[in-house]
């Protein structure tokens, strides 16, 4: 009997580690019950503890690779993630205006040990022109700040974020100093909504690659935003309670070898 999953379009860097990027996409989308098309934006050298050198692929390779998937076959969602190059940007804001289906943009602006993955041309056209197409955006508190300067709080970054055109910000507390981790959606016309989660005792590489493609699967199974922001925050904060060792460095979410 053949199947017809779901599919969600992945745009992503590739981790040769295992933890984020690419490999986090597939593993996540998978794990919800869809699957991953995945389209390789940047190769990287890294280890479990820092990013050490990235290189960006042809634009117009990644975009033929795009155009060859979208011909065979309906795609019901759009994850993107470490971009590297923004001359990808307008080719992107493009697709997801033609697409109509959910965007999940996980604005990949530095990595967990600390090596810039964005730089300011790259920050610009994000926020210019593609936030416009973007459902929901997934930063973490730091990259919130980053791409609101002027805001004085957090609330008021992911406001000036939706005042850019995005549909709803899910702002990630993993970096925060609170005791519990508080995720917070902030929509249009909406109160916010927060969740507190458990804390570790650590922090993980490739968490946020995670949620933002375990919330992209979600939205592309159908389900309202609220409800895949919960069901992927739980099942990234379980993948969390199953962390790998895979190296000297952080550890990964245990998301499919458990
Ligand atoms: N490498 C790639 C390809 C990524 O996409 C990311 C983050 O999204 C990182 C490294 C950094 O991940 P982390 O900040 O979780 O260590």
């Amino acid at each position: 009997m053949s199947r017809t999953p779901v599919r969600v379009l992945c745009l992503s860097g590739h981790d040769p580690g295992g933890g984020a990027g690419i490999h986090a996409d597939i593993e996540s989308v998978a794990a919800q019950g869809a699957h991953a098309l995945s389209v390789i934006t940047a190769l990287t050298v890294q280890d479990s503890a820092d990013v050490r050198r990235i290189a960006p692929v042809d634009v117009e390779l990644v975009m033929e690779q795009v155009r060859c998937l979208l011909a065979d076959g309906v795609v019901a969602a759009l994850k993107i993630g470490l971009l590297g190059d923004a001359g990808l940007v307008p080719a992107l804001a493009g697709l997801a205006g033609r697409l109509r289906v959910p965007v999940v943009l996980d604005p990949v602006l530095r990595a967990g040990g600390g090596t810039e993955l964005a730089g300011q041309a790259l920050r610009t056209a994000v926020l210019e022109q593609l936030l416009p197409q973007v459902s929901v955006l997934t930063p973490n508190a730091a990259e919130a700040r980053r791409l609101a300067p002027g805001a004085a709080t957090l609330g008021q970054a992911a406001q000036e974020l939706l005042a850019r055109g995005c549909g709803a910000v899910l702002v990630t507390g993993g970096d925060e100093p609170d005791p519990d981790v508080v995720n917070t959606l902030y929509r249009h016309r909406a109160a916010p909504r927060r969740w507190h989660w458990p804390r570790w005792p650590e922090t993980f590489h490739g968490a946020g690659c995670t949620l933002a493609a375990a919330l992209a699967a979600r939205l592309a199974l159908g389900e309202p935003i609220e409800r895949a922001a919960q069901q992927a925050q739980a099942w990234t904060q379980d993948c969390l309670a199953q962390a790998l060792t895979v190296g000297s460095g952080r550890r990964i979410p245990g998301r499919s070898c458990r």
